[in-house]
Protein backbone atom coordinates (compact mmCIF):
# COMPACT_ATOMS: atom_id res chain seq x y z
CA UNK A 1 0.00 0.00 0.00
CA UNK A 2 1.78 3.29 -1.06
CA UNK A 3 1.78 5.39 1.51
CA UNK A 4 -0.71 8.01 0.15
CA UNK A 5 -3.32 5.62 0.88
CA UNK A 6 -2.23 4.39 3.92
CA UNK A 7 -2.40 7.65 5.74
CA UNK A 8 -6.45 8.31 3.98
CA UNK A 9 -7.47 4.58 5.71
CA UNK A 10 -6.00 5.30 8.98
CA UNK A 11 -7.48 9.19 8.88
CA UNK A 12 -10.69 7.42 8.05
CA UNK A 13 -10.46 4.97 10.90
CA UNK A 14 -9.59 7.72 13.14
CA UNK A 15 -12.66 8.12 14.63
CA UNK A 16 -13.66 4.41 15.04
CA UNK A 17 -10.17 4.21 16.42
CA UNK A 18 -10.35 7.11 19.31
CA UNK A 19 -14.36 5.76 19.72
CA UNK A 20 -17.51 7.23 17.86
CA UNK A 21 -17.74 9.47 15.13
CA UNK A 22 -20.03 12.40 15.62
CA UNK A 23 -23.47 11.11 14.72
CA UNK A 24 -25.31 13.22 11.60
CA UNK A 25 -27.55 14.93 13.30
CA UNK A 26 -28.70 17.03 11.00
CA UNK A 27 -30.55 13.99 9.52
CA UNK A 28 -31.22 13.07 12.88
CA UNK A 29 -32.99 16.07 13.90
CA UNK A 30 -34.90 16.26 11.01
CA UNK A 31 -36.23 12.96 11.45
CA UNK A 32 -37.08 13.55 15.23
CA UNK A 33 -39.37 16.65 14.37
CA UNK A 34 -40.83 14.26 11.91
CA UNK A 35 -41.41 11.12 14.39
CA UNK A 36 -42.62 14.06 17.12
CA UNK A 37 -45.49 14.91 14.59
CA UNK A 38 -46.33 11.23 14.44
CA UNK A 39 -46.27 10.75 17.94
CA UNK A 40 -48.28 13.95 18.83
CA UNK A 41 -51.47 12.93 16.55
CA UNK A 42 -51.82 9.72 18.53
CA UNK A 43 -54.13 10.47 20.86
CA UNK A 44 -53.42 8.92 24.10
CA UNK A 45 -55.66 11.62 26.40
CA UNK A 46 -55.87 10.11 29.93
CA UNK A 47 -58.34 9.01 30.54
CA UNK A 48 -58.62 6.41 29.35
CA UNK A 49 -55.36 6.60 27.93
CA UNK A 50 -54.94 3.97 25.49
CA UNK A 51 -51.18 4.61 25.31
CA UNK A 52 -50.72 1.09 23.68
CA UNK A 53 -51.10 2.62 20.20
CA UNK A 54 -48.15 5.30 21.20
CA UNK A 55 -45.52 2.65 22.82
CA UNK A 56 -46.17 0.77 19.74
CA UNK A 57 -44.80 3.57 17.81
CA UNK A 58 -42.16 4.01 19.29
CA UNK A 59 -41.35 0.36 19.56
CA UNK A 60 -41.21 0.18 15.36
CA UNK A 61 -38.28 3.23 15.70
CA UNK A 62 -36.50 1.02 17.79
CA UNK A 63 -36.94 -1.20 15.83
CA UNK A 64 -35.90 -0.04 12.62
CA UNK A 65 -32.35 1.18 14.13
CA UNK A 66 -31.81 -2.50 16.01
CA UNK A 67 -32.44 -1.39 19.51
CA UNK A 68 -34.13 -3.71 21.42
CA UNK A 69 -37.25 -2.77 23.16
CA UNK A 70 -39.91 -4.62 24.40
CA UNK A 71 -44.01 -3.42 24.83
CA UNK A 72 -45.23 -4.23 28.12
CA UNK A 73 -48.62 -4.73 28.19
CA UNK A 74 -50.45 -3.32 31.36
CA UNK A 75 -54.09 -4.27 30.34
CA UNK A 76 -56.91 -1.87 28.93
CA UNK A 77 -55.11 -1.15 25.76
CA UNK A 78 -52.15 0.28 28.06
CA UNK A 79 -48.78 -0.49 28.10
CA UNK A 80 -45.07 0.64 28.43
CA UNK A 81 -42.18 0.58 26.55
CA UNK A 82 -38.53 -0.62 27.62
CA UNK A 83 -35.71 -0.13 25.68
CA UNK A 84 -32.04 -0.56 26.46
CA UNK A 85 -28.83 -0.23 24.81
CA UNK A 86 -26.08 -2.48 26.89
CA UNK A 87 -22.53 -1.44 28.27
CA UNK A 88 -19.67 -3.41 28.73
CA UNK A 89 -20.39 -2.73 32.56
CA UNK A 90 -23.96 -2.64 33.34
CA UNK A 91 -22.59 -3.19 37.27
CA UNK A 92 -22.14 0.95 37.27
CA UNK A 93 -26.14 1.22 37.12
CA UNK A 94 -28.13 2.47 34.27
CA UNK A 95 -28.75 5.75 33.11
CA UNK A 96 -32.31 5.32 33.06
CA UNK A 97 -34.53 8.18 30.11
CA UNK A 98 -38.10 8.11 31.68
CA UNK A 99 -41.30 9.86 30.24
CA UNK A 100 -44.69 9.11 29.75
CA UNK A 101 -46.85 9.13 26.96
CA UNK A 102 -49.83 10.22 28.32
CA UNK A 103 -51.29 13.58 28.14
CA UNK A 104 -53.86 15.24 29.74
CA UNK A 105 -57.02 16.24 28.06
CA UNK A 106 -57.62 19.54 25.40
CA UNK A 107 -60.41 21.22 24.07
CA UNK A 108 -59.80 21.91 20.49
CA UNK A 109 -62.09 25.09 20.59
CA UNK A 110 -59.59 26.92 22.24
CA UNK A 111 -56.65 26.01 20.15
CA UNK A 112 -54.88 27.86 17.03
CA UNK A 113 -54.37 24.33 15.63
CA UNK A 114 -56.08 21.37 16.69
CA UNK A 115 -54.14 19.25 19.53
CA UNK A 116 -53.60 16.24 17.63
CA UNK A 117 -52.95 17.67 14.84
CA UNK A 118 -48.57 17.57 15.32
CA UNK A 119 -48.90 20.03 12.66
CA UNK A 120 -45.56 21.85 12.02
CA UNK A 121 -45.72 25.54 11.66
CA UNK A 122 -43.27 28.65 11.39
CA UNK A 123 -40.75 26.74 13.55
CA UNK A 124 -43.33 25.02 15.87
CA UNK A 125 -44.38 21.62 16.40
CA UNK A 126 -48.03 22.15 17.84
CA UNK A 127 -49.80 19.12 19.98
CA UNK A 128 -50.92 17.96 23.35
CA UNK A 129 -47.98 16.65 24.97
CA UNK A 130 -45.59 18.71 22.99
CA UNK A 131 -43.54 19.77 26.00
CA UNK A 132 -45.64 17.19 28.18
CA UNK A 133 -44.02 15.08 27.67
CA UNK A 134 -44.02 13.50 24.43
CA UNK A 135 -41.64 16.05 22.93
CA UNK A 136 -38.61 14.84 25.46
CA UNK A 137 -39.73 11.52 25.75
CA UNK A 138 -39.34 11.03 21.86
CA UNK A 139 -35.87 13.26 21.88
CA UNK A 140 -34.50 10.36 24.76
CA UNK A 141 -35.42 7.89 21.95
CA UNK A 142 -34.08 9.86 19.12
CA UNK A 143 -30.61 10.45 20.96
CA UNK A 144 -30.51 6.69 21.89
CA UNK A 145 -30.70 6.02 18.08
CA UNK A 146 -28.21 8.48 17.40
CA UNK A 147 -25.60 6.54 19.98
CA UNK A 148 -26.58 3.34 18.58
CA UNK A 149 -26.16 4.50 14.46
CA UNK A 150 -22.67 5.64 16.22
CA UNK A 151 -22.03 2.50 17.41
CA UNK A 152 -20.98 4.91 20.62
CA UNK A 153 -18.89 2.64 23.24
CA UNK A 154 -20.91 2.55 26.42
CA UNK A 155 -19.79 1.59 30.02
CA UNK A 156 -23.35 1.71 32.08
CA UNK A 157 -26.10 0.34 29.90
CA UNK A 158 -28.55 3.39 28.71
CA UNK A 159 -32.15 2.51 29.06
CA UNK A 160 -35.60 3.93 27.89
CA UNK A 161 -38.55 3.54 30.34
CA UNK A 162 -41.57 5.05 28.16
CA UNK A 163 -44.71 4.45 30.72
CA UNK A 164 -48.60 5.13 30.63
CA UNK A 165 -50.71 6.78 32.98
CA UNK A 166 -48.64 9.53 34.67
CA UNK A 167 -51.11 11.95 34.81
CA UNK A 168 -54.09 9.90 36.66
CA UNK A 169 -51.97 7.83 38.94
CA UNK A 170 -49.70 5.78 37.35
CA UNK A 171 -51.32 2.43 38.07
CA UNK A 172 -51.22 0.99 34.68
CA UNK A 173 -47.30 3.41 34.27
CA UNK A 174 -44.23 3.32 36.47
CA UNK A 175 -46.11 1.90 39.85
CA UNK A 176 -46.98 -1.18 37.38
CA UNK A 177 -43.19 -1.33 36.85
CA UNK A 178 -42.46 -1.22 39.85
CA UNK A 179 -44.36 -4.03 40.84
CA UNK A 180 -44.84 -5.89 37.97
CA UNK A 181 -41.64 -6.27 36.76
CA UNK A 182 -39.21 -5.31 39.31
CA UNK A 183 -36.63 -6.89 37.39
CA UNK A 184 -36.71 -4.02 35.03
CA UNK A 185 -36.40 -1.49 37.55
CA UNK A 186 -33.42 -2.68 39.31
CA UNK A 187 -29.47 -1.36 39.70
CA UNK A 188 -30.63 2.24 38.33
CA UNK A 189 -27.50 4.58 38.81
CA UNK A 190 -30.11 7.64 37.78
CA UNK A 191 -33.58 8.53 36.40
CA UNK A 192 -33.84 11.86 33.93
CA UNK A 193 -37.54 12.52 33.52
CA UNK A 194 -39.59 15.78 33.13
CA UNK A 195 -39.63 19.18 34.20
CA UNK A 196 -36.45 20.98 34.75
CA UNK A 197 -36.34 23.73 31.62
CA UNK A 198 -34.08 26.07 30.39
CA UNK A 199 -36.05 30.05 30.94
CA UNK A 200 -36.02 31.86 28.12
CA UNK A 201 -36.85 36.07 28.30
CA UNK A 202 -36.23 37.97 25.31
CA UNK A 203 -34.83 34.63 23.70
CA UNK A 204 -31.91 35.05 26.63
CA UNK A 205 -31.22 32.33 29.14
CA UNK A 206 -31.94 33.41 32.52
CA UNK A 207 -31.87 30.15 34.46
CA UNK A 208 -31.78 26.58 33.89
CA UNK A 209 -33.57 24.54 36.48
CA UNK A 210 -32.80 20.72 37.66
CA UNK A 211 -35.03 19.57 39.55
CA UNK A 212 -33.57 17.17 41.99
CA UNK A 213 -37.09 16.83 44.69
CA UNK A 214 -40.78 17.51 44.63
CA UNK A 215 -43.41 18.53 47.82
CA UNK A 216 -45.91 15.83 48.83
CA UNK A 217 -48.89 16.40 47.90
CA UNK A 218 -52.64 16.99 50.12
CA UNK A 219 -55.77 17.56 49.08
CA UNK A 220 -58.53 17.65 51.62
CA UNK A 221 -62.00 18.14 51.54
CA UNK A 222 -63.45 20.52 54.35
CA UNK A 223 -67.23 19.40 55.36
CA UNK A 224 -69.30 21.73 57.69
CA UNK A 225 -72.75 20.87 58.46
CA UNK A 226 -75.98 22.43 59.97
CA UNK A 227 -79.15 23.07 60.00
CA UNK A 228 -81.00 24.02 56.34
CA UNK A 229 -83.56 27.03 56.23
CA UNK A 230 -84.87 30.22 54.04
CA UNK A 231 -82.46 32.53 53.49
CA UNK A 232 -84.32 35.26 54.82
CA UNK A 233 -83.87 33.97 58.43
CA UNK A 234 -80.01 33.50 58.59
CA UNK A 235 -78.47 30.84 61.53
CA UNK A 236 -75.19 32.27 62.91
CA UNK A 237 -73.88 28.56 62.31
CA UNK A 238 -75.26 27.61 59.14
CA UNK A 239 -73.09 25.15 57.60
CA UNK A 240 -71.52 28.30 55.09
CA UNK A 241 -71.07 30.36 58.14
CA UNK A 242 -69.12 27.77 59.89
CA UNK A 243 -67.19 27.06 56.79
CA UNK A 244 -66.36 30.16 56.01
CA UNK A 245 -64.58 31.14 59.57
CA UNK A 246 -62.60 27.56 59.39
CA UNK A 247 -61.02 28.77 55.76
CA UNK A 248 -60.47 32.50 56.85
CA UNK A 249 -58.49 31.02 59.66
CA UNK A 250 -56.53 28.46 57.16
CA UNK A 251 -55.98 31.35 55.07
CA UNK A 252 -54.31 33.45 57.79
CA UNK A 253 -52.24 30.45 58.74
CA UNK A 254 -48.57 31.33 58.54
CA UNK A 255 -47.21 27.81 57.81
CA UNK A 256 -43.83 27.82 59.82
CA UNK A 257 -41.18 28.25 57.71
CA UNK A 258 -37.84 25.70 57.38
CA UNK A 259 -34.87 25.63 55.11
CA UNK A 260 -34.06 22.32 54.41
CA UNK A 261 -30.57 21.28 52.41
CA UNK A 262 -32.66 21.94 49.09
CA UNK A 263 -33.92 25.26 49.50
CA UNK A 264 -30.28 26.46 51.18
CA UNK A 265 -28.61 25.33 47.80
CA UNK A 266 -31.58 26.75 45.63
CA UNK A 267 -31.25 30.73 47.40
CA UNK A 268 -27.21 30.53 47.56
CA UNK A 269 -27.32 29.37 43.72
CA UNK A 270 -29.52 32.21 43.31
CA UNK A 271 -27.35 34.78 44.71
CA UNK A 272 -24.96 35.12 41.12
CA UNK A 273 -27.65 37.13 40.03
CA UNK A 274 -27.47 39.30 42.96
CA UNK A 275 -25.49 42.02 44.92
CA UNK A 276 -24.32 43.75 47.37
CA UNK A 277 -26.48 42.93 51.09
CA UNK A 278 -29.27 40.43 49.00
CA UNK A 279 -26.99 38.50 47.50
CA UNK A 280 -25.05 38.25 50.87
CA UNK A 281 -28.60 36.96 52.44
CA UNK A 282 -29.25 34.80 49.71
CA UNK A 283 -25.83 32.82 49.97
CA UNK A 284 -26.78 32.31 53.96
CA UNK A 285 -30.74 32.38 53.74
CA UNK A 286 -31.29 31.20 57.37
CA UNK A 287 -29.26 33.91 58.37
CA UNK A 288 -30.92 36.10 55.94
CA UNK A 289 -34.85 35.38 57.22
CA UNK A 290 -33.61 36.89 60.48
CA UNK A 291 -33.97 40.27 58.55
CA UNK A 292 -37.67 41.16 58.52
CA UNK A 293 -36.93 43.03 55.29
CA UNK A 294 -35.84 40.47 53.43
CA UNK A 295 -37.72 37.61 55.02
CA UNK A 296 -40.94 39.84 53.68
CA UNK A 297 -39.58 40.18 50.49
CA UNK A 298 -38.51 36.01 49.73
CA UNK A 299 -42.25 35.42 51.31
CA UNK A 300 -43.83 38.06 48.83
CA UNK A 301 -41.83 35.67 45.65
CA UNK A 302 -44.55 32.37 45.49
CA UNK A 303 -41.54 30.27 43.73
CA UNK A 304 -39.19 31.32 46.71
CA UNK A 305 -41.95 31.11 49.20
CA UNK A 306 -43.04 27.76 48.44
CA UNK A 307 -39.52 26.44 48.80
CA UNK A 308 -39.56 27.06 52.64
CA UNK A 309 -42.97 25.85 54.40
CA UNK A 310 -46.05 24.21 53.41
CA UNK A 311 -48.02 25.61 51.21
CA UNK A 312 -52.26 25.85 51.26
CA UNK A 313 -54.90 26.99 48.33
CA UNK A 314 -58.77 27.13 48.83
CA UNK A 315 -59.44 26.61 45.26
CA UNK A 316 -63.10 25.02 45.13
CA UNK A 317 -66.06 26.15 47.41
CA UNK A 318 -69.43 24.95 47.20
CA UNK A 319 -72.89 25.64 48.99
CA UNK A 320 -76.39 26.11 48.14
CA UNK A 321 -77.54 26.10 44.47
CA UNK A 322 -80.05 28.46 44.82
CA UNK A 323 -79.54 32.22 46.49
CA UNK A 324 -82.55 31.61 49.53
CA UNK A 325 -81.58 28.46 50.68
CA UNK A 326 -79.68 27.70 53.50
CA UNK A 327 -77.87 24.84 52.53
CA UNK A 328 -77.48 21.17 55.03
CA UNK A 329 -73.87 21.09 53.78
CA UNK A 330 -70.82 23.52 52.62
CA UNK A 331 -67.82 22.44 51.50
CA UNK A 332 -64.08 23.22 50.31
CA UNK A 333 -61.44 21.74 48.96
CA UNK A 334 -57.65 22.92 49.44
CA UNK A 335 -54.69 22.22 47.74
CA UNK A 336 -51.78 21.55 50.60
CA UNK A 337 -48.10 20.70 49.27
CA UNK A 338 -45.95 19.73 51.84
CA UNK A 339 -41.96 19.95 52.62
CA UNK A 340 -40.12 16.69 52.14
CA UNK A 341 -39.61 16.99 55.37
CA UNK A 342 -42.79 16.86 56.54
CA UNK A 343 -45.61 14.12 57.34
CA UNK A 344 -49.40 14.24 56.35
CA UNK A 345 -50.82 13.14 59.44
CA UNK A 346 -48.56 15.52 61.51
CA UNK A 347 -49.93 18.37 58.91
CA UNK A 348 -53.67 17.28 59.30
CA UNK A 349 -53.00 17.64 62.93
CA UNK A 350 -51.53 20.91 62.82
CA UNK A 351 -54.43 22.22 59.84
CA UNK A 352 -57.39 20.80 63.18
CA UNK A 353 -55.71 22.96 65.60
CA UNK A 354 -55.85 26.09 63.27
CA UNK A 355 -59.31 25.08 61.83
CA UNK A 356 -60.50 25.18 65.61
CA UNK A 357 -63.96 23.60 65.31
CA UNK A 358 -64.03 19.96 65.94
CA UNK A 359 -67.18 19.48 63.87
CA UNK A 360 -65.33 20.69 60.79
CA UNK A 361 -64.92 16.64 58.67
CA UNK A 362 -61.70 17.02 56.95
CA UNK A 363 -61.24 14.43 53.97
CA UNK A 364 -58.44 12.80 52.29
CA UNK A 365 -59.12 12.88 48.85
CA UNK A 366 -55.74 12.67 47.50
CA UNK A 367 -52.41 11.85 49.10
CA UNK A 368 -49.02 12.07 48.20
CA UNK A 369 -46.45 11.32 50.71
CA UNK A 370 -43.82 13.88 51.02
CA UNK A 371 -40.42 12.22 49.59
CA UNK A 372 -36.81 12.64 49.89
CA UNK A 373 -35.05 14.83 47.51
CA UNK A 374 -32.24 13.18 45.45
CA UNK A 375 -28.63 14.54 46.21
CA UNK A 376 -26.91 16.41 43.76
CA UNK A 377 -23.58 15.44 44.77
CA UNK A 378 -23.64 12.76 41.87
CA UNK A 379 -21.69 11.90 38.85
CA UNK A 380 -25.23 12.50 36.44
CA UNK A 381 -25.84 15.71 38.00
CA UNK A 382 -22.33 16.99 37.50
CA UNK A 383 -22.89 15.35 33.57
CA UNK A 384 -26.56 17.47 33.26
CA UNK A 385 -24.68 20.60 34.29
CA UNK A 386 -21.68 19.82 31.98
CA UNK A 387 -23.89 19.53 28.96
CA UNK A 388 -26.02 22.53 29.67
CA UNK A 389 -22.76 24.32 30.09
CA UNK A 390 -21.58 23.50 26.54
CA UNK A 391 -24.47 24.50 24.76
CA UNK A 392 -25.38 27.78 26.90
CA UNK A 393 -22.16 28.58 28.43
CA UNK A 394 -22.29 30.28 31.65
CA UNK A 395 -25.94 29.30 32.37
CA UNK A 396 -27.26 29.41 35.70
CA UNK A 397 -28.49 26.39 36.74
CA UNK A 398 -30.49 26.04 40.22
CA UNK A 399 -32.02 23.53 41.61
CA UNK A 400 -36.00 24.37 43.12
CA UNK A 401 -38.54 21.44 43.92
CA UNK A 402 -40.78 20.48 40.73
CA UNK A 403 -43.73 22.77 40.67
CA UNK A 404 -46.15 19.16 40.36
CA UNK A 405 -45.88 15.51 41.65
CA UNK A 406 -44.12 13.58 38.81
CA UNK A 407 -43.37 9.79 38.22
CA UNK A 408 -39.50 10.80 39.88
CA UNK A 409 -41.31 10.53 43.08
CA UNK A 410 -41.46 6.55 42.53
CA UNK A 411 -37.43 6.62 42.10
CA UNK A 412 -37.15 9.32 45.17
CA UNK A 413 -38.99 7.57 47.73
CA UNK A 414 -36.75 4.17 46.52
CA UNK A 415 -33.48 6.35 47.28
CA UNK A 416 -32.65 6.24 43.49
CA UNK A 417 -31.89 9.53 41.81
CA UNK A 418 -34.12 10.81 39.70
CA UNK A 419 -33.53 14.16 38.26
CA UNK A 420 -36.01 16.82 36.34
CA UNK A 421 -34.16 17.67 33.68
CA UNK A 422 -36.26 18.59 30.21
CA UNK A 423 -32.79 19.50 27.60
CA UNK A 424 -34.83 22.35 26.08
CA UNK A 425 -34.88 26.33 26.43
CA UNK A 426 -38.25 27.61 26.44
CA UNK A 427 -39.93 30.85 26.71
CA UNK A 428 -42.29 31.78 30.01
CA UNK A 429 -45.16 32.04 27.39
CA UNK A 430 -44.76 28.59 26.00
CA UNK A 431 -44.05 26.54 29.36
CA UNK A 432 -47.15 27.94 30.62
CA UNK A 433 -49.35 25.80 27.43
CA UNK A 434 -48.42 22.62 29.47
CA UNK A 435 -51.92 21.17 30.75
CA UNK A 436 -52.92 24.51 28.85
CA UNK A 437 -53.69 25.63 24.94
CA UNK A 438 -51.45 25.57 22.28
CA UNK A 439 -49.23 23.34 23.45
CA UNK A 440 -46.11 23.63 21.33
CA UNK A 441 -42.44 22.97 20.73
CA UNK A 442 -39.64 24.42 18.72
CA UNK A 443 -38.51 22.38 16.20
CA UNK A 444 -34.88 24.26 17.07
CA UNK A 445 -35.51 22.39 20.83
CA UNK A 446 -36.14 19.03 19.99
CA UNK A 447 -33.12 18.93 17.28
CA UNK A 448 -30.69 20.43 20.12
CA UNK A 449 -32.34 18.46 22.56
CA UNK A 450 -31.33 15.52 21.07
CA UNK A 451 -28.01 16.79 20.43
CA UNK A 452 -27.49 17.51 24.35
CA UNK A 453 -29.09 14.16 25.71
CA UNK A 454 -26.74 11.85 23.00
CA UNK A 455 -23.59 14.06 24.59
CA UNK A 456 -25.30 12.96 28.59
CA UNK A 457 -25.35 9.84 27.39
CA UNK A 458 -21.65 10.03 26.13
CA UNK A 459 -20.36 11.51 29.22
CA UNK A 460 -22.05 9.71 31.85
CA UNK A 461 -22.60 6.58 30.48
CA UNK A 462 -19.84 6.33 27.52
CA UNK A 463 -16.47 4.53 27.94
CA UNK A 464 -14.14 6.40 29.22
ZN1 LIG B 1 -45.79 15.31 32.55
Amino acid sequence: MRLRNLLLVVFLALPFLLGAARPDFNKIGDESVENLSKYLQIDTTNPPGNEMDAVKFLEAICDREGIPATVLDSGKNRGNLYAILKGSNPAKGSLMLLSHSDVVPADAKYWKYPPFSGKIVEGQIWGRGALDMKGMGLVELMAMVAAKRANLPLERDVVLLVVADEEEGADYGIKWMFSQRPDLMKNIAGVVNEEGPGHLEKGKLTFWEVRPGQKGLVWLKLVAKGTPGHGSLPYANSAPNRLIRALYRIQGWETPIQVLPEAKRFFAQLARNETGKRAEQLKDVENGLKDPEFKAWLTSVRHYNAMIRNTISITQLEGSNKTNVIPPVATAMIDCRLLPSEHVDHFIHELKKVINDPEIEIVNTDVYEPVPASTVDTDLFRSICGVIEKYYPGALVVTPYSRAANDSRYFQMRNIIAYGFFPFAVPEEELATMHGNDERISTANVKKGVEMLYDLIVDFAGKK
